[in-house]
């Protein structure tokens, strides 16, 4: 693309969820393989990026307290769930020749590095994408949470969330097929009317750095490229 992206730096949060393609738990290498090819295609148009990936595939401390579990033990058990999903987009993204670190919340020395603020800086700097594992290293927190600390530590543009439709609607647009999709919203309108896009946390502390949430659809091929450009279809809160 001729015209220069409209962000410099934005991190990537990517749901569990969105790694299990057609499947109903762990993660579809396939879907891994065309997520990261967006990636690849967003560091080549000159975008550091960084990524948070979520457990939900695997496992969420939820559910695991539901069936009785000790909560924290369960969440601990959720962050462990993410440095899977790290190490598959690592793999997924290095096979394309991309360069990576993963940096975990919870100190893994053998399988990856411990989270360094100022490292992962220094990584994106010299045009590595680095993946943030274990959400942000304590329980009761999501990785939605996490991914809006680590945008907001590393000094990034805009969050970019990747979910299965493209953007914000009023209702959920596969069961509500009437349902309006919003091209611009104040961080306000997502946390008084409820419209579950991230979590009220992750969204309050974007709203106190002033950072964007931009919603788009993570499976549209070349979407987070257009989206970068301000030629995609997505939602844009702030
Ligand atoms: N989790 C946590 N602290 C964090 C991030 C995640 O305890 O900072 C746990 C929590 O149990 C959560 C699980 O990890 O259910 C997986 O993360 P999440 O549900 O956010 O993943 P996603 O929905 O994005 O796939």
């Amino acid at each position: 693309p001729a015209t220069a992206p409209r962000f410099r730096r934005v991190l990537l949060k990517v749901s569990g969820e969105a790694l299990m393609g057609a499947r109903t738990n762990g993660i579809d290498l396939e879907t891994a393989s065309h997520i990261s090819g967006q990636v690849a295609d967003a560091v080549a148009a000159g975008v550091q990026v960084c990524l948070v990936i979520g457990g939900g595939n695997i496992f969420r401390g939820l559910s695991g307290a539901a069936k009785g579990m000790d909560r924290t033990a369960a969440d601990y058990m959720g962050m462990l769930a993410t440095v899977m999903n790290a190490l598959a987009m690592q793999s997924s993204l290095e096979r394309i020749g991309v360069q990576t670190r993963v940096q975990s919340a919870i100190p893994m020395t053998t399988v990856c590095e411990p989270y360094i603020r100022r490292r992962a800086m220094r990584h994106m700097e010299k045009g590595r994408v680095v993946i943030f594992a274990a959400g942000t290293g304590n329980p009761y927190f999501t990785t939605d949470t996490a991914a809006a600390l680590r945008a907001a530590e590393m000094g990034c543009d805009a969050l970019f969330k990747g979910t299965q439709v493209d953007g914000v609607y009023s209702a959920d647009p596969k069961t509500h097929p009437d349902a309006e999709r919003y091209d611009q919203l104040e961080y306000l309108d997502v946390l008084s009317r409820d419209l579950r896009v991230m979590d009220a946390s992750a969204v309050s502390l974007m709203r106190e750095n002033a950072i964007p949430i931009v919603v788009f659809d993570i499976h549209q091929p070349g979407g987070l490229v257009d989206v970068l450009h301000g030629r995609g279809v997505c939602t844009i809160i702030g």
